[in-house]
C-alpha cells in the first residue's frame, strides 16, 4: 500500500437517490449536495472513488456493459459541475439471486471489503487515513474490514440503519458492532465530507500519521 488518500463513497442513496435497483441513465438523480463533497475531495487531494453493490446485474436487470454506460453518465453530470469522480468499483454479484454465474458467494460485496482492498492495490492507497461514506451498516462494515475510518449518512437507507443501531440489533455477534459501528454519522455526503476534512486539519500538527 502507498500514501495516496482516497474516499470512498458508496452510490445509491450516497451520491444518488435510492431508486432500488437502477437500471435506466434517466433514472439518475444526483442529490445536489453531492457535487460540492465530489469537488471538496477533488481540492483536498483525496481520490474520490465510488464502491457499490450491483447484484441488479446478477437479478439480470442490466448487464455490466449498461452499468458502465450509467456510470460513464453519472462521471459526465459531475464533471460538468466541476466535480471528479476518480473511479467506479461495483460487485455484480449476488449469494441467492439470478441462475448465473454472477450467483455466487464473493468477496467484494460489501460488508465485504473487496473492491476497497482492490483499490488500495490498484492505486497505491493508504487505507489508515482513508474513509468510507455510505447509507447503509453494511458501508461502515466493508471500511471498516479495509481498514479505514466510516461514516454514515441519513439519506437513503440511513434512517433507518440508525434505528437499528439505537436498538442495538448488531450486537448479536461482539466483534460485529465494532465493524458496523460508524466513526461518525452525518446529515448527508456534504456533511461527512466536511466532518472528514476537520479530522485531517486536527491531525496535522505533530501527527504521526
Ligand atoms: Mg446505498
Ligand atoms: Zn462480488
Amino acid at each position: 500500500m502507498g500514501n495516496q488518500r482516497a474516499i470512498f463513497l458508496d452510490r445509491d442513496g450516497t451520491l444518488i437517490e435510492e431508486v432500488g435497483h437502477l437500471s435506466r441513465i434517466e433514472d439518475l438523480r444526483i442529490y445536489p449536495e453531492a457535487l460540492e463533497a465530489v469537488r471538496k475531495i477533488n481540492q483536498s487531494g483525496a481520490l474520490t472513488l465510488v464502491i457499490t453493490n450491483q447484484s441488479a446485474i446478477a437479478r439480470g436487470f442490466l448487464n455490466e456493459e449498461e452499468l458502465g454506460d450509467v456510470h460513464a453518465s453519472l462521471q459526465e453530470d459531475f464533471r460538468r459541475e466541476g466535480a471528479r469522480i476518480d473511479g467506479f468499483y461495483y460487485c455484480p454479484h449476488h449469494p441467492a439471486a439470478g441462475a448465473g454465474t454472477y450467483t455466487q458467494e464473493c468477496n467484494c460485496r460489501k460488508p465485504q471489503p473487496g473492491m476497497l482492498i482492490r483499490a488500495a492495490r490498484e492505486l497505491q492507497l493508504e487505507m489508515a487515513t482513508s474513509y468510507m461514506i455510505g447509507d447503509r451498516l453494511g458501508d461502515v462494515e466493508a471500511g471498516h474490514r479495509a481498514g479505514c475510518r466510516s461514516l454514515l449518512i441519513k439519506t437513503g437507507y440511513g434512517e433507518g440503519e440508525l434505528q437499528v443501531l439505537d436498538q442495538g440489533e448488531v450486537s448479536a455477534s461482539l466483534e460485529e458492532v465494532p465493524l458496523q459501528r460508524p466513526d461518525h454519522i452525518a446529515e448527508n455526503v456534504l456533511e461527512a465530507v466536511d466532518w472528514i476534512m476537520e479530522q485531517k486539519l486536527e491531525r496535522q500538527p505533530g501527527s504521526t500519521h
